[in-house]
């Protein structure tokens, strides 16, 4: 058993899934500390008082054993992580480096000091292109690229830890997340973006000239790619209810996070002109590598082992507090950070 009460340490928590399961994290009265490089996160994602930033690496073994030391965590949520596909094709070594080898020295770390609780941020990557569809645990995880191969070897990683020493860990594998905090306080900053719904509303506001359909030859209904966007603060939800399974002394679980519908390119788009109110320029072109036509959840086992469903399933709701965030007077955008290590 661990202790409830202990407090949790949430790598890469100034990130986009990071800041906003933090964000929750603290709002239930938990005691949490950041560990983030800030690389890709943001110092002003982490807006709760209580929650103390730590700017490092994950895998700085001296840095990681003296906040063991100090805090000694019940558990960790490790979000850290890079997430381009295309670039973990070009730099396969970054990604197993940064995403696989890092969290190891984490885990040695854990071991050290006897925490056994691990949440992990894994992704419907891992299944490449599905077998079947909707997709449920049961499908072959068969990646299709570094990226997913790389979260995937963790997955397997925590499975063998499990069965050596008794880490118990939730491997939480995310469809498309989206949305923001509805009060537009925090949200999604990547640079680049390449995800779909913000580029979309930054062809809205005049940041792109236009959004590029990546095909419409798919075999869906459209033509265009199907995807299942999961609102960003459902994801943050399951990440509390996977502390709160694991932390009772349940069992591993690795779920899927989605809402189980499946939306199109196409059906985006319209749903941004619905929110915002305005037409959107388009162009469509080719098709991207790598996307499969459809990827939609099955969500009915973490529903199961945690209590969770999506509480939204209409896109529009993702679409309009993503715009809360977008049409904010920082325009989506967070302040650089003001210090970096
Ligand atoms: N997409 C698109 N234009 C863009 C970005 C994305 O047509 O500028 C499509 C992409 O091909 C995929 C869907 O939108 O079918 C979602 O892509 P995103 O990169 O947001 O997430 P992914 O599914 O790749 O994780």
């Amino acid at each position: 058993m661990s202790d409830h009460t202990a407090p949790i340490l949430v790598t890469g928590g100034a990130g986009y899934i990071g800041s906003h399961t933090v964000r929750l994290l603290a709002g239930q009265g938990r005691r949490v500390v950041v560990l983030d490089n800030l690389v890709f996160g943001h110092e002003k994602a982490i807006v709760d008082d209580g929650v103390e930033l730590v700017v490092g690496d994950v895998g700085d073994q001296d840095l990681v054993r003296g906040l063991f030391a100090k805090h000694r965590f019940g558990a960790v949520v490790h979000f850290a992580a890079f997430a381009y596909v295309g670039e973990s094709v070009t730099d396969p070594l970054k990604y197993y480096q940064n995403n696989t080898a890092e969290p190891v020295k984490l885990l040695q770390v854990m071991q050290e000091f006897g925490c056994k609780v691990f949440v992990f941020s894994s992704t419907c990557a891992t299944y490449g292109v599905p077998d079947k569809l909707p997709i449920t645990e049961s499908n072959v995880q068969n990646p299709i690229n570094p990226y997913g191969r790389s979260k995937l070897m963790v997955e397997w990683i925590l499975a063998d830890c499990d069965h050596a020493w008794g880490l118990r860990s939730a491997c939480l594998r995310y469809f498309n997340a989206s949305g923001c905090s509805p009060d537009g306080l925090i949200g999604e900053d990547h640079n680049p973006e390449t995800h779909l719904i913000p580029r979309v509303m930054m062809a809205v506001t005049g940041e792109i000239d236009h959004i590029e359909v990546f095909g419409t030859d798919y075999n869906t209904a459209d033509g265009t790619c199907i995807r299942d966007y999961i609102h960003v603060e459902d994801l943050a939800d399951a990440h509390a209810r996977a502390l709160d399974h694991l932390s009772a002394g349940g069992a591993s679980v690795r779920c899927n996070l989605g809402t189980g519908v499946g939306v199109s390119v196409k059906e985006i788009i319209s749903a941004v002109e619905e929110v915002t109110g305005k037409q959107v320029p388009v162009k469509y072109g080719p098709r991207r590598e790598g996307d499969p036509d459809s990827l939609v959840a099955d969500p009915s086992l973490a529903k199961e082992l945690l209590g969770w469903v999506a509480s939204r399933k209409d896109v529009r709701d993702m679409v309009r507090s993503a715009w809360a965030w977008m049409s904010a007077p920082g325009k989506g955008r967070f302040p650089a950070n003001e210090r970096k290590s």
